[in-house]
């Protein structure tokens, strides 16, 4: 018995609590409640308690009249006078926690907005912070007035630029981030070209922007087609799953809207996510212009207190509709109508870090539980999706032309396997193995356009200048101290970075081994934009990728840009591809298609299918035809040849068969497990340990059907300093791989030292 610290005792009979905390433990603890909140407490209310020497904000998970055991602390304060998790929330909360065999506060936290679970006080940010903001001044100096204004002062002159690029303005915080010193930056205010100061809260362009008056179009016979077929199911006692497979261009959207009308119309809410929000300003548009103030957009790039007011809207009712990126799912809609999934296929949905759950799944259980109904929408289905819809699971409803009635934009592979000799650049060193960056068919495609006042999307998805940095000589690759990677050579910070861990540094001069010069290979954006300046220098190039879109409404900013048509050439990574609908668009090239199929991951064949038919898509969406160039080293890849062909069919085909031999997903359910930590030896035992103890496991439980793989290293052995073993758990299906995971959580989730353990559910990678 413990009679020492605050409050603990041991009573007979005394109400008491499970609270889950916002930690990476798999119990809930107890709690006995004092009187005044037992009776106000239940499920789903928070609860301030002591945690060891300090206090902690968990949420309530069950109320007991039952008899406390052992040593048992009082809590402190109900924060909640009614729960802010319903019932139906709580309850899908739960499923991920043990299917996805993840902490349940670590789940709590996730779905609730941020703050409200926070750690400490300190955490939650009322209404957003103060920050201190460069702002480039209203007379810029013109191109040729810059050699004059910074003189020597190259520094000041790059991060005027990085500004420029920027948009115009950006926090100091971040572009420190980006390797400029506070007296840099300091500089450009001394030389008048910006001004400093400090902004409360930025604005949110969503909000500013009148809807657009988009026309409100009548459905195209076969849209209303689809759009009865899923009204029917929104009547449904048990809607049950649709998939919408319909082609880029085809009218997806409209569809969404028609169908949240009709549940609005029956007094139920919807929620809308798509893939990544800042990515999609057109799609949140169109939303807004049919429904104005019903929506309600859950977006990271608000502060705390403006997420938190939006969901509070949504919880009162005062707005029906959420719109948002994955963790929307969770959204607080009473009498749910119907979750649908914009681009279901899009590897975002899943969330990286615990609780590693898939909103495709949580939204499927989500619906089943509160029978609504979950429409997943994509040109490229994943292949789980596309299986559900062929053994009937899901309902399949197809758009298989586009609006326009105009076809698919031709797609051209053109092979880069040593085409033209690598050109020498400016004197640097900088060449292109494998191919040239623009070979002669795409740049006689953009010079076409160019001339024609159309605009292109140029994508590669590699950012950077050069993506490895070696010696001529020894051959030694620069990588990253924390990590095995490769270092990236970004050529406007003058720095190698890891894309992985962010650990940076200068670029050597020559190498330290053998005193032989460097050369960089593997072209990134930051080269292309170069290259096709050089090519075309009247062209106006808009360059989107992480390092242009570090502040907070870059993305939006650039995208608009291209929207008014004062951009000719939108080149960027993965980022440009999605949902973008720019009619001017009629051609569409891609750098280097070999980068994503080139990974050692089971879905990088399904990933590049999709990245290229979702770039391929945004060309030709107006009035004029599109056309499509995809330069490769592996022109007879069966992944281009589908892409090629516009062909998901014969895509998704070919890829199951390939996938069932070696058992993957969808013919398998997949677990992941890693272990990690700083001393490479016990990795490795752990790794090997545990993957023992599984296959033990297994045989005594009598779990059949559950086979472990492994362990091996991952793919990226050593990642922030910490080595990577893992294996892999392959089961006929899901019940029995649960069980297994979560006797492994029970019994060996949390390793000694520093060591860690992860489980990742049904991965979407495995690097
Ligand atoms: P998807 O999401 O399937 O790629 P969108 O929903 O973006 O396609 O629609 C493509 C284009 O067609 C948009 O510009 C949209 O405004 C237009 N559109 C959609 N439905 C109709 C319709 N029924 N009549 C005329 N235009 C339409
Ligand atoms: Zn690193």
């Amino acid at each position: 018995m413990d009679k020492s610290s605050n409050g603990a005792r041991m009573t007979r009979s005394a109400p008491t609590c499970e609270v889950a905390l916002p930690r990476p433990v798999y119990q809930t603890f107890t709690y006995i409640l004092p009187e005044e909140i037992h009776r106000r407490a239940r499920p789903g209310m928070r609860l301030r308690v002591p945690f060891g020497k300090r206090e902690a904000i968990g949420c309530i998970d069950t109320v007991s009249e039952g008899e406390p055991s052992g040593r048992v602390r009082s809590a402190l304060e109900l924060l909640d006078p009614e729960p802010i998790l319903s019932p139906e929330l709580l309850d899908i909360c739960r499923w991920v926690a043990r299917y996805y065999v993840a902490p349940l506060g670590l789940v709590f936290r996730a779905a609730l907005p941020p703050g409200l679970l926070a750690e400490s006080a300190d955490e939650s940010d009322g209404g957003g912070l103060v920050r201190k903001v460069l702002r480039l001044s209203q007379h810029l100096p013109t191109l040729e007035e810059r050699e004059r204004v910074f003189g020597r002062a190259i520094r000041q002159r790059e991060a005027f630029e990085a500004l420029e690029e920027l948009g115009g303005a950006s926090t100091l915080v971040e572009l420190e981030g980006q390797g400029f010193s506070r007296s840099v930056l300091g500089g450009l205010v001394k030389r008048g070209v910006a001004d400093l100061s400090e902004e409360r809260v930025e604005r949110d362009p969503f909000r500013g922007l009148e809807p657009s008056a988009e026309p409100r179009h009548q459905p195209t016979p076969e849209q209303a087609h689809v759009i009865e077929h899923l009204t029917g199911m929104l009547g449904e006692s048990a809607p049950g799953s649709a998939l919408l497979r319909g082609v880029t261009g085809s009218g997806k959207t409209l569809v969404y809207v028609r169908l949240i009308e009709r549940a609005l119309e029956s007094g139920r809410g919807a929620i809308l996510l798509v893939p990544e929000i800042s990515l999609t300003p057109q799609t949140v548009q169109r939303f807004r212009a049919a429904f104005g103030d019903a929506v309600a957009v859950l977006h990271s790039g608000l502060s705390a207190g403006e997420r938190l007011d939006a969901w509070q809207s949504l919880r009162d009712g005062r707005k029906r509709i959420a719109i948002g990126a994955r963790s929307a799912v969770f959204a607080p809609i009473h009498d749910l109508g119907v979750i649908i999934l914009d681009e279901e296929h899009e590897g975002s949905y899943k969330q990286s870090e615990t609780p590693r759950y898939h909103a495709r799944a949580v939204a499927a259980v989500r619906c089943q539980r509160e029978a609504a109904l979950c429409l997943l929408g994509s040109a490229t289905p994943s292949l789980e999706s596309w299986s559900n819809a062929q053994s009937g699971r899901y309902t399949l409803l197809e758009l298989p032309k586009r609006v326009t009635d105009h076809p698919l934009p031709h797609v051209q592979l053109v092979d880069i396997r040593g085409g033209e000799s690598p050109r020498s650049n400016g004197g640097s060193g900088t060449r292109a193995p494998g191919g040239p960056a623009l070979s002669g068919p795409l740049r006689e495609a953009i010079e076409g356009r160019l001339e024609k006042g159309e605009q292109c999307i140029v994508l590669l998805n590699r950012r950077g200048f050069a993506t490895f940095v070696q010696c001529e000589n020894c051959g030694k690759v620069w990588s990253c101290e924390h990590c095995n990677v490769s270092l990236t050579y970004h050529r406007r910070q003058q720095t190698i970075i890891c894309h992985h861990c962010g650990f940076r540094e200068r670029p050597p001069v020559h190498c330290d081994e053998c005193e032989t010069r460097i050369s960089y290979s593997g072209i990134g954006t930051e080269q292309v934009e170069q290259r096709l300046g050089d090519a075309f220098p009247a062209a106006r190039i808009a360059r989107m990728d992480l390092d242009t879109t570090a502040t907070k409404w870059s993305h939006f900013r650039i995208l608009e840009r291209m929207r008014q048509r004062e951009v000719d050439i939108l080149l960027g990574t993965q980022m440009i591809a999605k949902g973008l609908d720019f009619p001017e668009v009629t051609l569409v090239g891609v750098i280097n298609a070999d980068v994503g199929l080139n990974l050692p991951d089971f879905r990088a064949s399904e990933r590049t299918f999709q990245l290229l038919s979702q770039v391929a898509g945004r060309a030709g969406r107006g009035a004029e035809p599109g056309e499509v160039i995809v330069q490769t080293s592996r022109p007879g890849h069966f992944a281009l040849r589908a892409a090629v062909e516009h062909d998901y069919m014969g895509f998704a085909g070919r890829e199951l068969d390939d996938r069932l031999e070696p058992g993957y997903p969808p013919h398998r359910r997949l677990a992941n497990v890693v272990v990690s930590g700083r001393s490479e030896t016990r990795v490795t035992d752990l790794a090997g340990l545990l993957a023992d103890w599984t296959r033990g496991l297994i045989r005594s439980r009598s779990l059949d059907g559950v086979d472990v793989v492994g362990p091996a290293p991952c793919p990226i052995d050593r990642l922030r300093g910490r080595w990577r073993w893992h294996f892999l758990l392959k089961s006929d299906g899901p019940r029995r791989l649960g069980s297994v995971l979560r006797y492994l959580a029970v019994h060996h989730g949390q390793p000694s030292g520093d060591l860690r353990i992860e489980i990742d559910r049904d991965p979407e990678s495995l690097l």
